[in-house]
């Protein structure tokens, strides 16, 4: 008899955007006419960098001739972008991560969860409430997470970020092992500064635990005194893995690629308590389980550090940030409390109410979507998430119109 793992039946059934869907399309049934604003999702709205399409374009046209074709690559990446990762992501900002100990992947989700396969099952794990839902649900499919109740499943250790502590988490009150941190963060937009991060890499040595750092969006930051990296902290190669992504960076959420960095020094233990090597366990994993990203989108992600992809992405990003500053600024007039929205593309708005209500209030006031903050964790439920991915035409218009439906 086929069966399946049990696991899978703790899963919370995820409501969120389909949720959504559904609350938009019966609005637009009784309102056809109304042009409705989505700064729901998080996805990239602006083309790919010209550079980025002229070496996917070349790339492809080596794929049509014998002489040039290309079959199955090396499955970590090829050296020509691990080698322009590790030069301009890292060296060139002082911070010493090998080409070797750079991952090239599909996709940051992918990687973040799938990561947590390597671990024992009877590990603690924490997380941050709210948090991006690939940490939490990868690790329930492992059967980490014991049964959900109260709205959260018991074996979790959760790190509340609130206003109160300035969506920071704090450190854990008794020792967990595996820590998932995401800085500029989905979805409160925070950051988190180097002294803030030492403690964190502190106590990983301490604990003998290892910290996952999703760096997703980091190339959204603009305060020059924040890190990019968690490795720009000493000691945290030993304790910590990074995931970096194209996705919001450069415009490949649909083009896919992305990348971990497992540095050589970071290490695990067995149950006699023996060091293993996590760069030559993921390795085994990532060459086992997963055959490359396609030559062409590598050379078009490889594009993205040409002296052309450099100043286009600049001014992507810089697109985005002043989506953000809209978004800001109008909160700021109607006296909304926020985080987030300088150094990332998410506006985290404390609603003051119930956060599908002030989802439904939107929606029928001002035609605008946002994402309620309950599809992230309890300690979102009083709070909307705006995104700043759309042209600044849209989202001017949407600021105007919630200014009129709030004041209303
Ligand atoms: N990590 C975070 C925090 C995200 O918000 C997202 C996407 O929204 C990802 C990872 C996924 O990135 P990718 O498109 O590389 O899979």
């Amino acid at each position: 008899m086929i069966r399946i793992n049990e696991n899978y039946l703790k899963l919370q059934a995820s409501y969120l955007f389909s949720t959504i869907a559904r609350r938009i399309n019966e609005y637009q049934m009784q309102h056809p006419d109304k042009e409705i604003i989505k700064l729901g999702i998080g996805d990239a709205t602006r083309a790919l960098p010209k550079a980025c399409i002229e070496a996917f374009h070349t790339a492809v046209d080596e794929m049509a001739a014998d002489a040039t074709f290309r079959g199955y690559g090396p499955e970590q990446g090829y050296p020509f972008l691990r080698e322009k990762i590790a030069e301009n992501d890292f060296y060139s900002k002082k911070v010493d991560i090998s080409e070797d100990e750079i991952f090239i992947s599909d996709g940051a989700k992918c990687d973040t969860g799938n990561f947590q396969e390597i671990f024992a099952t009877d590990i603690t794990i924490a997380v941050p409430d709210p948090v991006y839902p690939v940490y939490v649900d990868t690790n329930v499919m492992a059967g980490r997470t014991g049964e959900f109740k109260n709205s959260r499943y018991q074996k979790i250790v959760y790190l509340e970020c609130t206003e109160d502590n300035n969506y920071l988490p704090d450190l854990p009150e008794k020792p967990v092992d595996l820590i998932y941190l995401c800085f500029p963060n989905n979805p409160t937009g925070a950051t988190i500064s180097k002294g803030a991060l030492v403690k964190w890499v502190d106590y990983a040595r301490e604990h003998k635990s290892l910290i996952l750092f999703d760096a997703a969006y980091e190339a959204f930051i603009r305060d020059e005194s924040l890190p990019h990296s968690i490795y720009e902290v000493d000691g945290a190669k030993e304790v910590a893995v990074e995931f970096r992504s194209f996705s919001k960076t450069a415009g490949f959420t649909g083009t896919r690629c992305a990348f971990t960095v497992v540095p050589k020094e970071c290490m695990a233990h067995d149950a006699s308590g023996n060091q293993h090597s996590l760069h030559s366990l993921w390795n085994r994993r990532h060459s086992t389980k997963f055959n490359g990203v396609s030559y062409p989108v590598q050379r078009a992600a490889e594009a993205v550090y040409s002296k052309e992809g450099k100043e286009q992405v600049t001014n992507i990003i810089s697109g985005y940030m002043k989506n953000a500053d809209r978004i800001r600024q109008e909160m700021d007039d109607l006296g909304f409390s926020y985080a987030g929205g300088m150094n990332s593309p998410y506006i985290w708005i404390n609603a003051k109410m119930d956060s599908w209500d002030f989802f439904d209030m939107l929606l029928k006031n001002a035609g605008v979507v946002c994402t309620p903050g309950a599809g992230f964790g309890t300690c979102g439920n009083q709070y909307i998430r705006l995104s700043a991915f759309n042209s600044f035409e849209n989202i001017e218009k949407a600021m105007n119109r919630i200014k009129d439906s709030v004041k209303k």
